[in-house]
């Protein structure tokens, strides 16, 4: 009967809710160890279609195991997550929730667009070819489609020009401006950045934040971003997400969370960055 009450609930609260979206995202009681070490902690956590959310936080608090586990690069210990509606873990087969084979993980990543800190680009591919792979081989569109698609993004980020080149001839700039087109390619409906600048010179921050600041203002895509840059948090990001110890300790419009923070340990942590 207690399993029958909270059916119930959650029905009623469904209609409730019956106007607003559903999430693209959603963690549900998501922990993660890695031997004794427990990363997350029960995190929940919702991205909104079309929503951007800049995850902040100190070095080792659990960012990126949380960008892992979406990409289903991690396990999580326990929890749950969801993209589109759909788990990443499992499959209903018949009614049932069944353990997910490769191929339903590899669907469900097709959904997200990830870029690291690194962009590993092909180094033996020219600039256009590391674009046009996937698009052909796991979209099954035509090299001229694909084409076509990768010059567009190329534009969009500023680099036409350097479609022939290869990527040793790019700066870390561009290279990573390469990576975050190669992710538009596959038009994905969320975009995971981890740290994106953290592993570039710092004259080419700025030009790889701005390709960011420009598809966030354009797009309907979500975007969740993990990011030490605290004035592009604020100005990329409709929700800043304080993530600290394994789990978010506080979250809210940049013009809040920013200006009016609640925790010691937020303003604390904010107070590093004066
Ligand atoms: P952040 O991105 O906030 O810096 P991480 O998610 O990278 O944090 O790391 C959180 C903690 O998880 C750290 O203590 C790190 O050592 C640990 N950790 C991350 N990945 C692994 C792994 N594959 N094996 C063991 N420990 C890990």
């Amino acid at each position: 009967t207690q399993t029958a009450t909270l059916e119930k609930e959650e029905e009623t609260q469904g209609t409730e809710k019956k106007e607003e979206a559903l999430p693209i995202v959603r963690y549900r009681k998501v922990s993660k160890s890695f031997g004794e070490n427990q990363v997350l902690k029960e995190v929940d956590f919702d991205l909104m279609p079309g929503e951007r959310v800049a995850i902040i936080g100190p070095s080792g608090s659990g960012k990126t195991t949380l960008a892992r586990l979406l990409m289903t690069l991690e396990k999580p210990t326990s929890g749950t997550i969801e993209v589109d509606g759909r788990q990443l873990w499992h499959k209903e087969v018949k009614g049932k929730l069944v353990e997910a084979n490769e191929k339903h993980l590899h669907e469900v990543r097709g959904d997200i667009g990830m870029v690291f800190q690194h962009f590993n680009l092909f180094p033996h591919m020219t600039i256009l070819r590391n674009l046009t792979e996937a698009p052909v081989k796991v979209l099954g569109l035509s090299k001229e489609e694909a084409r076509e698609r990768a010059m567009g993004m190329l534009e969009k980020v500023g680099l036409t020009d350097k479609a022939k080149a290869y990527p040793a001839n790019l700066s870390g700039g561009q290279q990573q401006r390469v990576a975050i087109a190669r992710a538009l390619v596959m038009r994905p409906k969320v975009m995971l950045f981890d740290e994106p600048t953290s592993a570039l010179d710092p004259e080419t921050v700025g030009e790889v934040l701005d390709v960011i600041k420009e598809i966030a203002a354009e797009g309907e895509m979500a975007m969740m971003l993990i990011t030490h840059e605290m004035s592009f948090a604020r100005d990329v990001s409709d929700r800043v997400a304080f993530f600290d110890e394994g789990c978010i300790q506080e979250q809210g419009p940049p013009s809040k969370l920013f200006v009016q923070p609640e925790s010691e340990r937020l303003q604390s942590f904010l107070s590093r960055f004066n």
